[in-house]
């Protein structure tokens, strides 16, 4: 674990400034922290192997470009069309799940603590009716990708919330869109504790979800 502190020290999505490659940044929280919700095994297979992978494969994808290397992750996937087309898939691919899961692990936190309040609050019940029925809606959303993906909460090209799932790495960032909330829905973030039954962890993710990292999010987005 030494090395996961040290990357953390890095940057806010770990980009060393001095090498120009992207690293693992370290879990915001203990293993076990997510408990009974998400288990130990599944954090360490799902940080330490899964997300692991996509930046080996992302500092592969840009070890002949340099010049992308200094740039941050989200800079990168958020306009895949004007990346070289040797590297492009790659990066979406790869990028993607750097950026994906790094922000996924700031969505979370032990269980315990309060729900949304204030003004994000108030924004849910505006937009969804109710804090239940957005969770209706992203549930759904998450269930509905096909195969792997995510479900996220952002805000619009209008400022306005929605809910969408998206495929694969996708981001809303290539959208435009600003992202606030996600859940990873590929097989790997439920398989050990859930098995197929996705829903099931949807259902238990809103016990973890870091509503203070949300609410800053939407904070920044709408300022
Ligand atoms: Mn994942």
């Amino acid at each position: 674990m030494q090395n996961l502190a040290l990357a953390g020290a890095a940057g806010a999505l770990g980009q060393t400034a001095a090498q120009g490659t992207f690293t693992l940044p370290p879990l915001p929280f203990a293993y076990d922290a997510l408990e009974p919700h998400v288990s130990a095994r599944t954090l360490q297979f799902h940080h330490d192997k899964h997300h692991a992978t996509y930046v080996a494969n992302l500092n592969a994808a840009v070890a002949k470009h340099p010049e992308l290397a200094k740039r941050t992750v989200e800079d990168l996937i958020a306009k895949p069309d004007a990346l070289p087309a040797d590297a492009r898939t790659a990066i979406r691919n790869n990028g993607g799940g750097h950026a994906n899961h790094s922000f996924y692990w700031q969505c979370l936190r032990r269980p315990g603590e309060a729900g949304p309040r204030g003004e994000l609050a108030r924004a849910i019940e505006k937009r969804f009716g109710a804090i239940d029925k957005f969770k209706e809606e992203m549930n759904k959303a998450a269930v509905g990708v096909f195969g792997s993906g995510y479900g996220w909460l952002v805000l619009d090209e209008k400022q306005e919330l929605a809910v969408v799932g998206l495929p694969n790495q996708e981001t809303p960032l290539s959208r435009g869109h600003v992202p606030l909330l996600t859940v990873d829905v590929w097989e790997h973030a439920y398989y050990l504790d859930y098995q197929n039954r996705r829903a099931d962890h949807l259902n238990a993710i809103w016990n973890i979800v870091n509503w203070d990292f949300v609410a800053e999010q939407y904070r920044k987005g709408r300022a």
